[in-house]
């Protein structure tokens, strides 16, 4: 009855999204072929279990089977790749995921969504903790934890679904119509893959679809700016701001989160939400996830209670402005996932004197604001990675009194001499963050395994 039943469809890429993508259009009666041009061991023991569930699996090549009448696509696939190439001069439709469950989901299942460059997976989880409080069957799908293709699926299948969405995800998708959506913020990020800034946020705008409630951040133009262009001007518009809210926006008054939206009349009545000391980890981008949060939460009904008592419930991602240790009066924070400049600069406002450890692959990104915003707030600075010599520049020009230790070596010991000289730098009182403002990839698998290297050498101090 979804209509993929004995239809030829191409799954490009057997990656975190193919499998489980190939099984659930397997469970459709779809006619499927996998697609990957890898073949080591891992991808070549996918492929004998998908085999086995019944699909036709092709590695070492990628061009467009015979026949094929839908392609569901990888996120992470540029759209220029020779088999979506193809697909796209055959006339036969690409589409992610993420479209895929829309497609196939329960009629009466509710999806909340959140996309930006930065703070998805911690709202996400804050959203799914304030939902569950409230007695809902939620669930927070996306980059970590279930992929949302398996979680539209089956006799059990969630209630309300919190959805983080990449700007791939919202590339590849086409009828998605949330409940409700956020544009938490836009920066420059993965720009090599959109082909610019203005791609990549009016990818992120699609989130903003027709009937969608329509949540922006007051504070960031962008978000404010898609929600104008990309979406419904029929549907309802709710701000978030860190300042006091305005009628039609949630905000913090002293130290209340407080909501001028969901509310019986915004002019006049506001309701309590919750305290500052709610939300963890404190920092006042956090608070403004913690408000986009209770934003989709409330345009469902959710209690205020409960969105206290979800934040309250909430437990932080790991290498997320996670306390490491404190040693001789040096606060340790390991933040590695801040992948670029904007989630640095947000976590570097959140500190006064700082020994900031930084450097990696920035992607093609700008540093000179980042470098500029938290120059009055550093003792020094440890630089590591492939392009420290972009922010060795950027900090000549705009704090040239800071000093910089630059760590060559990308060896497994490379960690140990950057907090070595990290601690070095530091006085008590300061906090020691590694916030490298870059991706990983030059010298690890990922960033969480520089988050545990950081973190290790920092535990390695204490004994
Ligand atoms: P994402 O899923 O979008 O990568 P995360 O919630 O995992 O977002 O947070 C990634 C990093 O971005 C954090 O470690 C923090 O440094 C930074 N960050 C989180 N929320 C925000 C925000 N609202 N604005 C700016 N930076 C943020």
């Amino acid at each position: 009855k979804t209509g993929f039943g004995n239809r030829a469809v191409c799954v490009a890429g057997l990656g975190v999204s193919g499998g489980p993508v190939a099984r659930a259009l397997l469970a459709q009666g779809a006619r499927v072929t996998i697609l990957d041009a890898r073949t080591d061991e891992a991808t070549r023991a996918r492929a004998a279990e998908l085999r086995e569930a019944g699909a036709e699996v092709v590695l070492g090549g990628d061009s467009l089977p015979e026949g094929t009448e839908l392609v569901v696509t990888s996120p992470g696939w540029r759209p220029d790749a020779p088999l979506l190439a193809a697909a796209g001069a055959a006339g036969v439709e690409v589409i992610g995921d993420v479209e895929l469950a829309w497609r196939l989901k329960p009629r009466d299942q509710v999806w909340l969504a959140i996309t930006g460059t930065n703070g998805k997976t911690t709202t996400v989880r804050m959203l799914e903790a304030m939902l569950r409080a409230d007695g809902r069957r939620a669930l927070a799908v996306g980059n970590v934890g279930t992929p949302v293709i398996e979680a539209v699926q089956g006799e059990d299948a969630p209630d309300v679904l919190a959805v983080e969405l990449s700007s791939f995800q919202l590339h590849w998708s086409s009828s998605l119509r949330p409940h409700a959506a956020v544009v938490l913020n836009i920066a420059p990020d993965h720009i090599d893959w959109h082909g610019g800034l203005e791609s990549y946020a009016l990818a992120k705008g699609r989130i903003y679809a027709p009937g969608t409630i329509r949540v922006v951040n007051s504070a960031d133009s962008w978000s404010r700016r898609l929600a104008g262009e990309c979406g419904d001007p029929a549907a309802p518009l709710v701000g978030f701001t860190l300042e006091t809210p305005r009628a039609g926006e949630l905000g913090v008054v002293e130290d209340l989160l407080v909501d001028r939206a969901f509310v019986a009349d915004p002019r006049t009545s506001a309701e309590e939400l919750a305290t500052l000391a709610d939300v963890t980890p404190a920092a006042p981008h956090n608070v403004a996830n913690a408000l986009a949060a209770a934003a989709l939460a409330r345009s469902i009904g959710v209690d205020p209670k409960s969105v206290r008592a979800g934040l309250a419930a909430f437990t932080p991602e790991p290498h997320r402005i996670a306390h490491v240790a404190t040693i001789a009066g040096v606060d340790y924070v390991n933040d590695s996932k801040a992948t670029n400049p904007h989630a640095a600069a947000a976590s570097l406002a959140a500190y006064e004197s700082v020994v900031w450890v930084a450097g990696g692959l920035l992607k093609g990104a700008e540093v000179d604001e980042l470098v500029a915003s938290a120059a009055g707030r550093l003792r020094g600075v440890v630089l590591l990675g492939a392009d420290r010599a972009r922010l060795r520049e950027a900090l000549q020009r705009h704090a040239p009194q800071v000093p910089v230790v630059d760590v060559a070596r990308t060896d497994e010991g490379a960690m140990t001499e950057v907090v070595a000289a990290a601690t070095g730098l530091a006085q008590e009182g300061d906090t020691v963050l590694l916030a490298p403002s870059a991706a990983s990839m030059d010298m690890f698998t990922d960033y969480k395994a520089r988050g545990e290297a950081f973190t290790e050498a920092v535990r390695a101090l204490e004994s």
